[in-house]
């Protein structure tokens, strides 16, 4: 009987064979966030449960059943985050940033979510995500979606396609709320047990559904786009404006409206045919009344969240690498007196070499067992050092891939030489 215990369901180990993938995406990502103007923000995994009721809104799936959330010892109601865009605010709002000028904020990190776990859907994920306080205008949910779709073109994914909707005011959406609860009242026999309790609760999360069954009804119902007030009409064609400018394709999803209470106006989805059902990648919105409504003085906001594991899993879909494989060397020595110059000459040879991966070898073993070692590291050369080196004050390098002699050089020659490697 084995007693050993395992991780729990939907929460996932990343394991050094896939972690490297992960590191260059999360770099370039961030690279290019940055050169965007936008900086780090880190806001703790747990806050009061309150803060995601209150930016969430109570009538959505996350908040109905997918919080992990329990009580403090002292009583305190406290909840994993499902989403950082509350906590983001939650601390825009506790530090008074809005106040210093537009903020432009990127984070990262794992998220939970009580869901059935499944491809792309796991009870721990990641995302990176940015949020920009202070602006109102379309020009920057446009270079939101600019930076996303360079993010794509850089990583080389193909068949990523955008789809984009505007919720309008919130007054333009209490109007519409009204035609569309008489709409499917009228069709209340057509509604899942989800949609009936949404009715009463959420109308609009009716156009969210993802049960193929309502399709029809969902496509017939009435648009928000004809109810939508002059200046939301104004900002959402504006938006498509700069979006043709910049020549990035898009589709106008009017069922899509995002399965947060928070957003308004323009919202969008990244989203790919193939990943299966967990086919959006990215999506985000404008949210003009959370910081007001979190009890901040009212600032207009809008952002957007990446998931990336769906990202990796397209990714690897396509048979796509991130970034270049650095070039790696396998040092071995054999004998006392090499073993100590090893590392030595080690740490010399990454300081001139930054880049390079360089494996020391710790096993000690024969020379032979050193090379399969360094054929298991998949290490490019081997890096020698034997009595005979020592005593010349040399070291031998050998091309473990592909055709090449070993050759004996001193170090600087060593340097020169791999500098000129790939
Ligand atoms: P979905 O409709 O797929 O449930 P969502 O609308 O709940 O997504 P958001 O809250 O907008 O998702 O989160 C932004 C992104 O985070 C999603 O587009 C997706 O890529 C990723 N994501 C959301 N939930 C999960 C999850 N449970 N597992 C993995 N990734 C997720
Ligand atoms: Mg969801």
């Amino acid at each position: 009987m084995s007693n050993k215990i395992n991780a729990i369901r939907g929460m996932n180990d990343l394991l050094p064979k896939e972690s490297a993938l992960w590191l260059s995406l999360e770099r370039t990502i961030f690279d290019l966030f940055i050169s965007y103007g936008f900086k780090n923000i880190r806001t703790p995994i747990v806050e009061k449960t309150d803060t995601f009721h209150r930016a969430i809104g109570q009538a959505t799936d996350i908040v109905e059943k997918e919080m992990y959330t329990w009580a403090d010892s002292n009583g305190d109601l406290l909840s994993l985050r499902p989403e950082n865009t509350a906590g983001v605010v939650r601390a825009m709002i506790e530090h008074n940033l809005p106040r210093e000028g537009i903020q432009k904020v990127f984070y990262q990190g794992a998220m939970f979510r009580h869901e059935r776990p499944q491809k792309g859907r796991y009870r721990q994920f990641h995302q990176i995500g940015a949020e920009v306080f202070g602006a109102d205008n379309a020009k920057i949910d446009a270079e939101l979606i600019a930076m996303t779709h360079s993010l794509w073109q850089g990583l080389g994914l193909k068949n990523v396609s955008l789809e984009i909707n505007t919720l309008g005011s919130a007054e333009a959406r209490a109007n519409y709320r009204t035609v569309l609860v008489d709409y499917f009242t009228q069709h209340k026999a057509l509604l899942d047990e989800d949609s009936t309790r949404r009715l009463s609760t959420n109308p609009l999360r009716i156009l969210d559904s993802k049960n193929e069954d309502l399709r029809n009804l969902i496509e017939t119902a009435p648009k928000l786009m004809d109810y939508l007030d002059e200046a939301s009409a104004k900002h959402f064609e504006q938006f498509k404006a700069y979006l043709e400018c910049l020549n990035i394709p898009y589709i106008i999803n009017t069922r899509l409206v995002r399965g947060l209470d928070y957003y308004n106006r323009t919202v969008f989805e990244w989203t790919t045919t193939d990943l299966g059902a967990q086919g959006t990648i990215c999506a985000g919105g404008r949210y003009d009344g959370l910081v007001e409504q979190m009890g901040g003085k009212s600032c207009p906001a809008v952002g957007f969240a990446l998931g990336l594991e769906r990202l990796i899993l397209l990714l690897q879909a396509q048979n796509l690498s991130v970034g270049k494989q650095p070039l790696s060397i396998y040092m071995m020595a054999l004998g006392d007196a090499a073993q100590l110059k090893s590392l030595q000459i080690s740490t010399q040879l990454r300081q001139a070499l930054p880049a390079v991966i360089l494996y020391n070898d710790i096993t000690l073993g024969s020379f032979k067992s050193q090379f399969k070692k360094a054929d298991k590291a998949k290490a490019d050369f081997a890096i020698i050092l034997g009595e005979e080196e020592l005593n010349n004050n040399q070291v031998a390098i050998k091309p473990l891939k592909g055709q090449g002699e070993q050759q004996r050089m001193n170090l600087n020659e060593i340097v020169n030489y791999l500098k000129e490697q790939k």
